[in-house]
């Protein structure tokens, strides 16, 4: 499967990685919207949060888990914000489950 993060999982393509353990990986969006800006995935491909059921939302929870730890580790002590886009009208332009952690700066009222 031709998917850009999945090839970033495995080493094939670099990033800037944050944080890792057996389900999820971490690393520095490319394109940073924020002083912080961080994607966190799962390991497993997942398309996105529509794909999300009972057989794979334990990774979901595994993420979850991770995001406080990563905000903690980047200093996000003022808090900070977790989007997922999913499909076309969200603008979701990579087709792997992945949670954007914005922060460490005042971040705008709308999110839409
Ligand atoms: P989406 O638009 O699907 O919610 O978010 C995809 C994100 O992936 C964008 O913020 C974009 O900047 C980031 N991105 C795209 N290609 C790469 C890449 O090759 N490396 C990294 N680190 N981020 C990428
Ligand atoms: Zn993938």
């Amino acid at each position: 499967m031709d998917c850009l993060f999945c090839k970033i999982i495995k080493g094939d393509i670099p990033s800037s990685k944050v944080y890792e353990n057996e389900y999820v990986y971490a690393f520095r969006d490319i394109n940073p919207q924020a002083p912080v800006h961080i994607l966190v995935v799962p390991k497993v491909h997942i398309s996105s949060v529509d794909e999300i059921n009972a057989e794979n939302s334990a990774l979901v929870a595994k993420i979850f888990e991770a995001i406080p730890e990563i905000a903690k580790a980047e200093g996000l002590d003022g808090g900070y914000r977790v989007i997922s886009n999913c499909g076309a009208d969200a603008c979701q332009s990579v087709k792997h489950l992945h949670f954007h952690i914005l922060g460490g700066a005042q971040l705008g009222e709308r999110m839409g």
